[in-house]
């Protein structure tokens, strides 16, 4: 066993939006941190446990077997005194009274923000990205991505057997915030019709015009994803039967995306960052976030990081389109 420079006790806690995966942080942080000598506190229900003093000491044992569960086992909240100074204020005296030396913080791009304020009143943060939506800007990928996907093709493959019956529309409104890169991925993987997302403009008269030049190649049915940041999809499939006749149903997968047994990469993924974020905090680092950049592991500045730009994938999009009748 290594010892850590002069590292003996971090935290880890998860915070916002949950995502498949964020057990295995937890696991690899606290194994991790066991290895080289450093005791690991969760804290839980994210920032509030900090504020409130809810933590748990966690050893090797205590995380056996956590990396195939969904969700969190450290729970998470949303909680609104970090926004406050006096917020702020009271979670890092309560690191500060931990004898909490780092702090490994999953989440999104809101948590950062309040890793970043911590670290400004001198606790050691490093951020790790989990999110379904991948929006995070400075990272090639997020944790919980892949499962999310994943689990949505499930839905829509058995929606598709349905609607194909009856020879119907299915509008499906998948989850990602702001930002497209859950609807991309999984239209391209369930061969939709036309993909809605808030990164481009809706191109409502062409995706009518594929869907009268598929029936006039036979299709009888139609699949229209529509990510959940372009708007609501009961609009879209009102605006689909009023133009075409065609009976459009809605299904909006909803919270089911977060949660299920995370996928081969989101362990992995998860795995590989936890151990970065313990053996950065080791190194001295502070107010960094830790990301995917062409498949290798690296990390940023929180500020930096978090003011990058990030777009979809056009080609991806492109491809979309072209295999889409
Ligand atoms: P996510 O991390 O998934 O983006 P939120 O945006 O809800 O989710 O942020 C999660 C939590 O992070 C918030 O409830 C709050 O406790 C904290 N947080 C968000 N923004 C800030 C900020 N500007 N300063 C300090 N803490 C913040």
């Amino acid at each position: 066993m290594e010892q850590g420079k002069n590292i003996k006790r971090i935290g880890i806690l998860t915070s916002g939006g949950d995502a498949p995966g964020m057990n295995a942080v937890i696991r690899a942080v606290v194994r991790t941190a066991s290895n080289y000598g450093i005791a690991c506190l969760g804290i839980r229900r994210g920032y509030s446990g900090l504020i409130n003093g809810d933590i748990v000491e966690l050893g090797s044992r205590s995380v056996d077997g956590i990396s195939r569960k969904g969700g969190t086992m450290l729970y998470t909240a949303r909680c609104m005194e970090m926004l406050t100074e006096e917020g702020r204020q009271k979670a890092a005296e309560n690191c500060h009274y931990m004898g909490l030396d780092g702090l490994v913080v999953c989440g999104g791009d809101g948590s950062f923000r309040g890793a970043q304020a911590l670290s400004r009143l001198g606790v050691p943060c490093v951020g790790i990205p989990g999110t379904i939506d991948n929006d995070i800007v400075c990272s090639d990928y997020t944790i919980g991505f892949d499962t999310a996907c994943n689990t949505a093709i499930d839905a829509i493959d058995k929606l598709r057997d349905t609607m194909q019956s009856h020879e119907r529309c299915s509008v499906v409104e998948v989850m990602g915030r702001r930002a497209g890169h859950l609807a991309l991925d999984v239209g391209i993987a369930v061969g939709a019709t036309a993909i809605l997302l808030p990164e481009r403009d809706m191109e409502f008269d062409q995706m009518i015009e594929r869907m009268r030049a598929g029936r006039i190649r036979g299709r009888n049915h139609h699949l229209i994803i529509v990510a959940e940041g372009v708007g609501h999809a009961q609009d879209v499939a009102d605006r689909i039967e009023a133009a075409t006749g065609i009976d459009a149903r809605v299904t909006v997968l909803g919270h089911i995306q977060r949660g299920g047994s995370p996928t081969v990469r989101d362990r992995v993924m998860a795995t590989r960052m936890g151990y970065y974020a313990v053996k950065i905090l080791m190194e001295g680092a502070s107010n960094r976030v830790v990301v995917l950049k062409d498949n290798e592991i690296t990390d940023f500045d929180i500020e930096e990081g978090l003011t990058m730009q990030k777009d979809l994938n056009e080609c991806l999009f492109q491809v979309s389109k072209a295999v889409s009748i």
